[in-house]
Order: C-alpha cells, then structure tokens, then sequence
C-alpha cells in the first residue's frame, strides 16, 4: 500500500492551495488546482523530485483553475476534471483573470471530464471521485479510502464551507453535498482544502458552525 505524500504551494492573490500529490512507491505526482504562479508550482516539483502524470481540478474557478492551459503545456500531461457543469467558468478564465489580475489566465478544456463513481489514479494512488455541486456546480471531491485522506477543493473548509454568493453558487445544494458525499468518509479522513489549513472530517462533523 503506497503512501500518499502531499505539499501545499499557496497560489494566486487568492493563496489558493494548489497541492502537490505523489505516490510513495513511484514518486508519480499529480497537481491539483494549478491556479498561477506557475513558477512555484515548478520549483515544488523540483525539491520533491517526483514526475507530475496528471493535473487535476476541483473547479473551474480563477484561484484554482487560471494556470491549467499554461501548466498542462509545460508539462505535456492530461488534464482531468472538474464536473462537466463548471464548463461555463474554464470558458472564461482569461477574462475572469484580466478583471482579478492574476496574469497568464487563460481558458482551459479538460481532457477529461470527471463524474460521480469516475476514479482517478497517479502512481499507485487511486482516488474516488465525488461531486459536490453547491460552491460551484461542477465541484468534486477526490477521496483516497485506504489512506483516509481527500482533496475537497471550495466545498469545506477548517471552520467553514465554501461561499455560494457568486454565480453557480448554491449554498442549500453545499451543505447537502458536504452531508451527502464528505461527512460519510469518515472522521478519521484528514483532507486539504482550497484554502486555510487542513482539517478532518470528524473534527468539522463536531465543531464546523455551517453543519450543526
Ligand atoms: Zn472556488
Ligand atoms: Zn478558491
């Protein structure tokens, strides 16, 4: 059983928590949610001396998703995710990055789009995927089981869950998909989040304001 190894490089004015995934046993890496400042992101992939095989996506919004076409070059490896639904948000990075600026946005189209029961794999990681519609409407979740870890983008954070005051945003639908589809991991499942520090499920079952 490979363990999963994991680095967070903050990114864009946003400190979005682009992560950095890899696979003990083959030193096989994902990036996920390059949102800029790409720079960075290469010097991380540097230091842990892995082979990044795959980008990943939570969402489609500017912090996370605004660096994908520009990195995705650099690296030459497939783009999987989000849900099809944020298609309307990869449409519109360039713009949504001239009006934020974060320079280099551009639109991006993954190779893959990703759907509840898809998995997705680097090294010898497998990851579930779950889709959590309601900060965004193509939000995922991506869920290792047997290391009891996930990267759960916008939807829960440490003490919060994701804002719903932007368009596609739905805040009935968030906290109905953090119900659904994260709370039923477990509370021993330790996850990085979008932004701030990590948490556990059972840690924010017991205290999160947003889930009493
Ligand atoms: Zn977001
Ligand atoms: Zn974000």
């Amino acid at each position: 059983m490979s363990k999963v190894h994991a680095t967070i490089v903050p990114v864009t004015p946003f400190q979005q928590n682009c992560t950095l995934l890899w696979c003990d046993a083959t030193k096989r890496a994902a990036v996920i949610d390059p949102g800029g400042d790409l720079a960075r992101i290469e010097d991380a992939i540097r230091q842990a001396g892995v082979t990044v095989e795959r980008i990943w996506l939570t969402h489609g919004h500017i912090d996370h998703a605004g660096g994908a076409a520009e990195l995705k070059e650099r690296l030459g490896v497939p783009l999987e995710g989000p849900h099809k639904a944020d298609l309307f948000l990869l449409e519109r990075l360039a713009d949504t990055g001239r009006s934020f600026g974060i320079a280099g946005a551009r639109n991006v189209t993954p190779d893959r789009w990703l759907d509840e029961t898809d998995q997705v794999r680097v090294g010898e990681l497998v990851f579930d995927v779950l889709h959590c519609p309601g900060h965004s409407p193509g939000s995922v979740a991506l869920f290792n089981a047997e290391q009891r870890f996930a990267i759960v983008g916008d939807a829960l954070f440490r003490g919060s869950v994701g804002r719903s005051d932007i368009p596609g945003g739905d805040h009935a639908q968030l906290i109905g998909s953090i119900k659904a589809k994260l709370l039923p991991l477990g509370d021993d499942v330790a996850f990085i989040c979008g932004h701030g520090p990590t948490s556990t499920i059972g840690h924010e079952r017991a205290s999160n304001p947003f889930l009493q």
